[in-house]
């Protein structure tokens, strides 16, 4: 990383839009390539100052809820899918107002509220996500194909009936795969529910496509958006959240303390149950700039954060040089599922927001404070 960071508050999130650019660059190719259209998704990453940028390369974001189809709205204002385990009927108002494509789980949820739709002086089109019942996700908390899983119609609850009024199909079943696995996915949807897909408009592969992955085949996957237009002429959208930010950004945090148990310890002012929380839950041990693998390197701590969670562990590292009570620590590829997900378990405060540019340089676009604390309770 050729950033200065020791100007930055700390802890402090910095995006590098030159990073960025190169992976909006790859998706563009793929869209170039084939008429394929790419959604930025908004539960991934929603660093809006930076959607004016991403709306010059991608068609639109997929939004989870009203809140992210009206950031998507106001802060890009191309296209707006949303995808719900199901709608809340008070904000139903809002989704018709922001999104030009909604997606239902479930027929019992096309039927409630197909008339509000049709009602619409805009066009809107409408999808039902499918279940096609296969995933070559191993951890079930992230495999929408696991037993009783409650995302998508399946095709023995498929309603061929009540198909009038729906334009396309969405099935989401990758996590950080490459196109091989969709190219085997693609099969099966195209098996089960080819009958189907040929009376659509569209068809949407949702996300997990690691697109900007260094090792991704977009050989396979140019040829599997393909297969699907030219078998049934529907347009393709992708929508990734993961593979538009990987490897754009890191988490620049300090050491606070250092203590002894059995091994050396280091505190920082950035926790993994708030600030990474996928490093619990995915679970996943972040690279760290110049620290290797626990006795790589000659100095071993355990990495911990300042919440009295006893879990509040990042991982085990190894430095060249023993750690300082305020040296810097820099995580890589923290850009995606990190800001849209952290808290402020315990009251810690939130890292600050900053951007890197190449003509401007660093600029820290947010800082959090008591209020954004005190705002969330009553
Ligand atoms: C999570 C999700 C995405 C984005 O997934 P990534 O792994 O971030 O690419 C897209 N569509 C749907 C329906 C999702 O649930």
């Amino acid at each position: 990383m050729d950033i200065d960071v020791s100007a930055l508050p700390s802890p402090c999130y910095i995006v590098d839009e030159r990073l960025l650019l190169r992976n909006l660059e790859i998706l563009h190719s793929v869209q170039q390539r084939t008429g394929c259209s790419i959604l930025l998704a908004l539960k991934g990453f929603s660093m809006y100052s930076l959607f004016p940028l991403i709306g010059k390369y991608l068609k639109g974001v997929t939004a989870s809820s009203l809140f992210e189809a009206r950031l998507g709205h106001e802060e890009m204002g191309k296209e707006v899918h949303i995808y719900a385990p199901a709608y809340v009927e008070e904000d139903f108002e809002g989704i018709l107002a922001h999104c030009d494509h909604i997606t239902f789980n479930s027929f019992t949820q096309w039927q409630k509220f197909k008339h509000r739709v049709n009602g619409q002086s805009k066009k809107i089109s409408c999808g039902l996500r499918i279940n096609p019942e296969y995933s070559e996700i191993e951890t079930p908390i992230y495999n929408p194909c696991y037993q009783y899983s409650r995302l998508g119609v399946t095709l023995a609850n498929f309603r061929p009936e009540e198909l009038e009024g729906i334009e396309g199909l969405h099935f989401h079943t990758l996590c950080e795969q490459n196109s091989d696995t969709l190219e085997r996915t693609v099969k099966v949807v195209d098996q089960k529910f080819g009958q189907y897909i040929k009376t659509m408009k569209w068809l949407n592969l949702g996300g997990g496509h690691h697109i900007t992955r260094p090792d991704y085949d977009l050989e396979t996957l140019v040829q599997t958006i393909q297969f699907l237009q030219d078998k049934y002429g529907v347009a393709v959208y992708l929508e990734p959240g993961e593979a538009v930010a990987l490897n754009t950004g890191y988490l620049v945090a300090s050491v606070l303390d250092i203590v002894d148990n059995g091994m050396e310890i280091a505190i920082l002012d950035t926790s993994a149950a708030c600030h990474m929380p996928d490093v619990l839950e995915m679970p996943y041990r972040p690279n760290i700039i110049a620290a290797g693998k626990p006795g790589e390197y000659p100095y071993t701590y355990r990495l911990g954060g300042p919440t009295c969670l006893a879990g509040d562990v990042i991982g085990d590292y190894s430095f060249k040089k023993p750690l300082k009570i305020g040296e810097r620590l820099v995580f890589c590829d923290m850009a995606h599922y990190t800001m849209v997900k952290n808290n402020m378990f315990n009251g810690v405060n939130l890292p600050s927001i900053a951007c890197f540019k190449a003509e401007q340089g660093i600029k820290v676009i947010r800082k959090f404070g008591y209020e954004d604390f005190k705002t969330r309770l009553s």
